[in-house]
């Protein structure tokens, strides 16, 4: 059995990763994304809004949908003006 990795251990960096899966749930009609953060397994989660099209624009560039961790775990080296309070990693996550 492979041992949970401790989040003291894992120093904080800002890293990008490739995109991950994400398990989706809804509650009260909003989709909630759950992702694992790869660089430091810890769960962060972050809610999907289904933005209506403008009117008469035409096609739109699908946008990556950036996720950053948010594990809320404490790690090493962490700056005190740190962008998210995860271990620093983020990836992109495309739909389809
Ligand atoms: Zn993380
Ligand atoms: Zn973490």
């Amino acid at each position: 059995m492979r041992r949970k990795l401790a989040h003291r251990t894992v120093a904080y960096a800002i890293t990008p990763f490739p995109p991950q899966p994400a398990e989706r749930t809804m509650r009260d009609g909003d989709t909630i994304a759950r992702f694992h953060c790869p660089r430091c397994q810890g769960t962060t989660a972050q809610l999907e809004v289904e933005a209506a099209p403008a009117k008469g624009a035409g096609p739109q560039p699908a946008l990556p949908n950036l996720v950053e961790c948010q594990c809320g775990q404490p790690h090493a080296g962490r700056p005190e003006n740190a962008p998210a309070w995860g271990c620093g990693g983020f990836w992109n996550e495309f739909d389809g």
